[in-house]
């Protein structure tokens, strides 16, 4: 429960993005008019055809990037027109990241690598959830170890104790099993799906693999930039046929 509303709040989306827009450098119309929200305590996919803006629709929602115009709400505040330093402020308070590569620092040990976040945020490490994290993740006792040390399944596995350290509102990862084998691959999904149902915490994962899809409880596919529909405990022959129809 730990990463759940101190005051029990029912459950509502922790970002909302409203009629988002993103016109890329170069005049490509990555989003149009997005409306979208991610609801506390949930696990979506999002998965749409190579270029149909997934990665900018994370960007946005993630406040790596700001969008052309619409809203985007994060831990109850806009965050679209939001300028640096403020929006790294609210990133490193609010939003944990699972990337493709890892993004580990090579240098630092993994338990180092796992307070990074809250050492960035200005915030005092919880020391003892980063060693339950670690723990659950299957590291425990390798505290001292270098990422360069480790498979990509055990540095992928850091990434997401690293992800949830800080108790973000929402976790976002781009293709966070793509450079992973089937096995390995499955493995992380399957600590994203506990720390969903366990800790309350809420995912959002872009991914083209339907099979990594079916653990969400949720996929919302994207074609050109549009929401182009969604699916509840969604399976991944239904996502497959999904995405058939929208690649046609
Ligand atoms: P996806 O992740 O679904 O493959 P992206 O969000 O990466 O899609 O890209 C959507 C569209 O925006 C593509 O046409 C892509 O070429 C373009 N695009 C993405 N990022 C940039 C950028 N930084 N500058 C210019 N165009 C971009
Ligand atoms: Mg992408």
């Amino acid at each position: 429960m730990v990463l759940r509303d101190s005051q029990g709040a029912p459950p509502r989306d922790v970002v909302e993005l409203s009629g988002v827009t993103k016109v890329h450098p170069g005049g490509v119309r990555a989003l149009d008019g997005v409306t979208v929200g991610f609801g506390r305590g949930s696990f979506t996919a999002v998965m749409g055809p190579s270029g149909s803006g997934k990665s900018t629709l994370l960007h946005c929602a993630a406040g790596l990037d700001r969008p052309t115009s619409g809203q985007v709400v994060l831990a109850g505040r806009d965050i679209a027109m939001l300028r640096e330093p403020k929006l790294t402020a609210v990133r490193r308070a609010h939003v944990g990241f699972v990337f493709q590569s890892f993004n580990l620092v090579d240098s630092l040990s993994l338990w180092d690598n796992v307070l990074l976040p809250q050492q960035l945020a200005g915030t005092r490490p919880d020391r003892k959830w980063a060693a339950e994290l670690l723990t659950r993740v299957g590291l425990a006792g390798r505290e001292k170890a270098r990422p360069g040390q480790l498979s990509g399944g055990q540095q992928q596995r850091v990434a997401l104790a690293r992800a949830l350290a800080a108790r973000p509102e929402v976790i976002f990862g781009d293709e966070p099993t793509g450079a992973l084998d089937l096995s390995t691959g499955r493995a992380v999904l399957a600590l994203l799906r506990r720390f969903v149902d366990e800790f309350g915490a809420t995912i959002v994962m872009v991914t083209h693999d339907p099979a990594a899809a079916a653990w969400a409880d949720r996929v919302v596919f994207l074609a050109d930039g549009r929401i182009a529909g969604e699916l509840h405990t969604p399976t991944a022959e239904q996502v497959a046929a999904r995405m058939m129809e929208l690649t046609r």
